[in-house]
């Protein structure tokens, strides 16, 4: 490897002016190098070690490039493209890397080799690219939720993840239980549908409603209620200020301050419980004592619940948050949970109304807390790959998909010496298949061959060697993941190649850029 230290950056006198596509090229693949190996359902995980000697295991690109300390400033280029793709899509993102490092080392030899000019190379890539995603998008089939597809894809997606085949069986079912009910503007969203919880102390389940990891506001309430009204509060309950009352110096004002801290209190419960409501949810960093006090005695159900949560839990129960005491008068705010009580061996609060509010909660366990938040983060991998392949198809998996576009990209016809850019795409095209198989152990560049020679939708088998038809095996990706992962790769390759001189500049923050431009 060129550069062992993932391309540390020493801003030193002789860095000012070098030869920068070389230097930044080997950035870039001192980066990719760090994570191409955890490609597939054969690849390895990394031990990341902080300077604290912290330790986590993963076989996440995004989690590991995210965890990379001193690193180049092109390098963190590729940092960034996998971090948008994970936004973005949430999955791919060691596909995006591989990809963006593929087209780098083509995209440099033929400016170094060949001689040809970057901007020549830029625009054979904007084309393939291009092109490649549009021949990606023909391929692809659409899928429903209730075809084996979808759960190929989520199993593919999560063939690489720790514990992968018994979390897609979780998301799966977790998809299903809410079916529909995550369509919004015509397009599944399963962020507003399914809540996510981590859990060590709880098995992996899916639950009908929402889960919250709360208590009640105080032990002495109720631990269940049926068919109860619901009223989400975002008023504020706030205590009043303890400093506000020890600087009044006489006895009567303090006196007068407390009467009228409970006649306010009691104000505030009678209206709340005048409305009928029977769970409270509180969305107030405090609550006064008088006030739980009161709601205890009048055997309310009431949670303390985050800003986040009031979304989820308004859309479920159908309650308006009540943001000003006027709001009370407005009879429609009330929502209903058909049972809510809280589990105190676990922790945690149910509320549930069947299966008809069209929110389920995806407890994901873990032996660790380490365990469990890279159990967490493929589940919602999972959720994600699902979602893009609703939305827009899936294409065959194990690089079948862009090996076999590889030939159709090459009968572009560009105008001139731009045609050698599309050997960056199809080195790239290329890259996927010949990783995964190495990864696995095999020669990949021999199987990708192999694999090139057969039908559209073959691949090799990762276990036997031979080719397959990815469909059949049901190895199946979202075409999103692809055509997203081609086109941040794309980019990236772009900025890189066209850089000829890094130079080392005064302070380049936002504000003295503007100032110089003035
Ligand atoms: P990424 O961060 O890019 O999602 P992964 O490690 O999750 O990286 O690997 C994804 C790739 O692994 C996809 O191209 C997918 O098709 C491939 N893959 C998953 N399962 C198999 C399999 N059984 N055989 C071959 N390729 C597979
Ligand atoms: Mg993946």
């Amino acid at each position: 490897m060129s550069n062992p230290n993932y391309g540390v950056w020493r801003p030193m006198a002789e860095n000012v002016e070098f030869n920068a596509l070389e230097s930044n090229s080997n950035a870039v693949m001192a980066v990719a190098d760090t994570v191409r190996t955890t490609l597939g359902p054969k690849g390895l995980d990394k031990l990341l070690i902080d300077q604290a000697m912290n330790r986590h295991i993963s076989n996440d690109g995004v989690t590991i490039l995210l965890s990379l300390r001193a690193i180049h400033p092109v390098a963190r280029m590729i940092v960034e493209i996998a971090e948008r793709q994970e936004q973005l899509v949430g999955d791919g993102t060691t596909t995006a890397v591989v990809m963006a490092a593929e087209m780098i080392k083509e995209g440099k030899r033929l400016v170094k080799e060949l001689g040809v000019h970057p901007t020549k190379v830029v625009e054979g890539i904007e084309s393939g690219v291009k092109e490649a995603c549009k021949l990606l998008e023909h391929e692809a089939k659409r899928i429903s939720l209730n075809e084996v597809a979808l759960e190929q894809v989520v199993k593919t997606s999560l063939s690489s993840k720790l514990d992968g085949q018994k979390l897609s069986l979780l998301v799966i079912s977790a998809l299903r239980s809410v079916g529909n009910n995550a369509i919004h503007n015509g397009t599944y969203d399963f962020d507003r549908s399914i809540m996510v919880l981590r859990r060590t102390t709880m098995e992996d389940r899916v639950v009908n409603g929402i889960v919250l990891e709360r208590k009640r506001l105080d032990p002495e309430m109720p631990l269940e209620m049926k068919d109860a009204k619901v009223m989400i509060v975002k008023l504020d309950l706030k205590p009043v200020k303890e400093s506000w009352v020890k600087e009044s110096s006489r006895y009567e004002e303090i006196l007068n301050m407390e009467n009228d801290r409970i006649a306010k209190s009691k104000e505030i419960v009678n209206s709340l419980l005048a409305t009928g409501a029977k769970a409270i949810l509180i969305a107030s960093s405090e609550v006064d004592q008088v006030i739980e006090d009161l709601l205890v005695a009048n055997k309310v159900f009431a949670v303390r619940i985050s800003i986040e949560e009031i979304e989820y839990l308004s859309r479920y129960t159908g309650a308006k948050p009540v943001r000003m005491m006027e709001d009370l008068k407005n009879s429609d705010l009330l929502g209903r949970a058909n049972r809510i009580y809280e589990d105190e061996d676990k922790g945690v609060i149910y509320i549930d109304n069947g299966s008809n509010g069209g929110i389920s909660t995806m407890i994901v366990s873990g032996t660790t807390k380490e365990t469990s938040l890279e159990r967490w983060r493929g589940a919602i991998d999972g959720v994600n790959a699902a979602e893009a392949a609703l939305n827009k198809g899936v294409v065959a998996g194990g690089g079948a998909a862009e090996l076999h576009v590889i030939e159709k990209v090459k009968n572009l016809r560009l105008r001139g010496i731009e045609q050698v850019g599309l050997e960056v795409v199809t080195s790239a095209l290329e890259s996927i298949m010949r990783q995964i198989l190495t990864n696995a152990g095999f020669n990949g560049l021999e199987k990708v061959m192999e694999a090139k020679t057969s039908p559209d939708t073959f691949g090799i088998n990762i276990n036997s060697g031979d080719p397959v038809d990815m469909w059949k095996l049901g190895v199946l990706d979202p075409l999103l993941v692809k055509t997203m992962a081609l086109e941040a790769a794309g980019e990236i390759a772009k900025s890189v190649l066209r850089i000829d001189r890094n130079l080392a500049a005064e302070d380049l923050s936002q504000q003295a850029l503007s100032e110089t431009r003035r």
